[in-house]
């Protein structure tokens, strides 16, 4: 079925209605070709130029532009002024939901559906916004990135970077309830393995119990996280958090067991770096080893992505605030908890913040849904903000 011009909403529903699980985080998991493949081919029908490149085999990133003039359109602060519009197109695994995931079905209000919220809906969003924006005549540049793989590893916005593509600022359309989201937490993953000695449960004097003294760690670590983190502040993101999301060790009842080994997440923010938590991590184990002659541990980061933040006062937030108070919506200025790509970009140089449709709360929920009409309401502002940011006249268009 074509999808409308502009259509938002029916372009929410074609996508919801496409199984795009990440076959990364779920095994048999379909991926993101056949949902890319509808899109670039609604948005070439749509008039951009689309270019469908894979990120990773069978993995395509959609990147979709119109470049009105020579890119020479003026943002409010004077610059030549491009956009990027990102989101991704891929999608978490549908185990324990409470209702068809690819039905897209809408009740009292709400779309219904795996992806709905995180972020079909502000994919479609921003692919409308896009095209009304261009049909009211901007003169710079806007770039739609429809990417794969954020709910892994970023694949898509990693490649998309390394291909070159740039613009001033970027939207990440991620569910933020309409609440401008200029910053948000990075993690670490860290692996801390506790050294012990096998023996017989009976003989105290010759086993060392690694998981006890994990234990100690995690004591240590509890600690540090009420002391320590707790009185580290953004002022946004309020503080940074550690939890330990995995333990394992032990052989059996009547052993000493040998090796214990925790898996710790430590969700940072800005200025925070793996670097840092990993030194704070090992300070933490050497004061263990301090008061404990044969305790001994390894401590090693196995995977970090790190936060994003925009200054609240950076050009891209105001053009956002002055779209949503000419669309009549109310300006909330929020910390994001999630990771999302605007990290990347902002490393990029690109300054990314989060806007879209949709509540977080439900992303990778039992019960995931986008309220209909705030998908109308975010491309609406997302219109307005790419009007201005590409320096084209104030549109009259409203829904
Ligand atoms: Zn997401």
């Amino acid at each position: 079925m074509p999808v409308a011009r502009g259509d938002a909403i029916a372009l929410t529903r074609e996508l919801v209605r496409i199984d795009s699980r990440n076959p990364s985080l779920v095994p048999g998991g379909p991926g993101e070709r056949v949902v890319a493949e509808a899109l670039a081919e609604i948005l070439r029908e749509w008039g951009f130029d689309v270019e469908v490149h894979d990120a990773a085999p069978g993995r395509p990133n959609v990147v979709a532009r119109v470049a009105r003039g020579a890119a020479v359109g003026r943002s409010e602060s004077g610059r030549a002024a491009s956009l990027m519009f990102n989101g991704h197109l891929d999608v978490v695994g549908t185990d324990g939901m409470t209702h068809a995931p690819w039905s897209a079905d809408v009740r009292d209000g709400r779309m219904y559906g795996r992806g709905s919220c995180d972020m079909k809906s502000g994919v479609a969003a921003m692919c409308a916004a896009a095209t009304r924006a261009l049909d009211s005549g901007v003169e710079g540049e806007i770039v739609i990135a429809a990417v794969v793989d954020e709910e892994n590893e970023s694949l898509g916005t990693r490649v998309l970077i390394e291909r070159g593509v740039r613009a001033d600022a970027a939207i990440v359309t991620e569910p933020t309830r309409l609440c401008i989201m200029p910053a948000h937490l990075g993690f670490v993953w860290i692996d801390v393995t506790t050294h012990g000695r096998a023996a017989h449960g009976s003989r105290w004097d010759l086993g060392v119990d690694a998981i006890r003294h994990a234990g100690l760690v995690l004591s240590a670590l509890d600690d540090f996280d009420e002391r320590e983190l707790g009185a580290r502040q953004h002022a946004l993101l309020r503080r940074p958090s550690v939890h330990a999301s995995l333990i394992d060790g032990g052989s059996g009842m009547s052993t000493y067991p040998d090796r214990c080994t925790v898996r710790i997440e430590r969700r940072t923010i800005p200025g925070e770096t793996p670097d840092q938590v990993e030194r704070e991590v090992r300070a933490l184990c050497d004061a263990v080893a301090a008061r404990r002659a044969n305790f001994r541990a390894d401590v090693r980061v196995t995977f970090a992505q790190a936060p994003s933040d925009v200054s609240v006062s950076a050009p891209i937030v105001r053009v956002l605030d002055a779209a949503l108070r000419a669309t009549g919506e109310s300006v909330r200025v929020e910390g994001m908890t999630a990771w999302t790509d605007a990290a990347l970009l902002n490393a990029a140089g690109i300054p990314a913040i989060c806007f879209g449709p949709g509540d977080i709360g439900l992303a990778h929920a039992a019960e995931e849904y986008v309220p209909v009409e705030e998908i109308e309401r975010a491309t609406d502002v997302l219109t307005e903000l790419a009007t201005r940011w590409c320096g084209g006249r104030t549109t009259e268009w409203r829904s």
